[in-house]
């Protein structure tokens, strides 16, 4: 069965929007994942964690057959790809990729949990967001994309 996954884009160390273009060519290039749509890059200031670069953020929508736990590690194969480094939580990073969305599913395991729980109070995921999935709804929350942006932005 494919879904579609929503992707969450970060990065705020290096060439960032070249690190970006790169990683959604990755996904891309991946087995079981197809190209949908991609939003604008924006440039966000960071939230939470050490003082620190001002990021540039995107979100992207993939058909996928892989399951939410074989997409995580994908993501987590192209962000060590980019030289990402585990260490200081909410720090610098070359790139981030969080699964924000996958289909209507819910997952909560220690390693994974979709939605991701801090998605309807960011900002900086939500506008990419509902450029490419305003209508999706969140399987939780039980609101579109669209809504949660307007609640959370006022
Ligand atoms: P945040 O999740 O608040 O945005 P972060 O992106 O800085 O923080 P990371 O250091 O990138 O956090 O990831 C920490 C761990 O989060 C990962 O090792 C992964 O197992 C776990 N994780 C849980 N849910 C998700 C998800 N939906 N997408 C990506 N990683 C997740
Ligand atoms: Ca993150
Ligand atoms: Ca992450």
């Amino acid at each position: 069965m494919e879904l579609t996954a929503y992707i969450g884009l970060g990065s705020n160390l290096g060439p960032r929007e070249e690190t970006l273009r790169q990683a959604l060519q990755d996904l891309a290039g991946r087995g079981g994942v197809t190209v949908t749509q991609v939003s604008g890059f924006a440039e966000t200031e960071p939230v939470g964690g050490p003082p620190q670069g001002p990021f540039i953020n995107a979100a992207a929508g993939r058909r996928t057959a892989l399951s939410p736990r074989e997409l995580l590690g994908v993501l987590q194969q192209i962000e060590d790809r980019f030289g990402r480094e585990r260490d200081v939580r909410w720090g610098p990073r070359t790139l981030d990729l969080d699964l924000l969305l996958y289909g209507d599913q819910i997952v909560s395991d220690p390693e994974l949990q979709v939605p991701h729980p801090l998605l309807h109070k960011r900002l900086f995921v939500l506008e990419p967001l509902c450029e490419i999935a305003p209508d999706v709804v969140h399987p939780i929350l039980h609101k579109t994309v669209k809504q949660l942006l307007e609640d959370l932005a006022g």
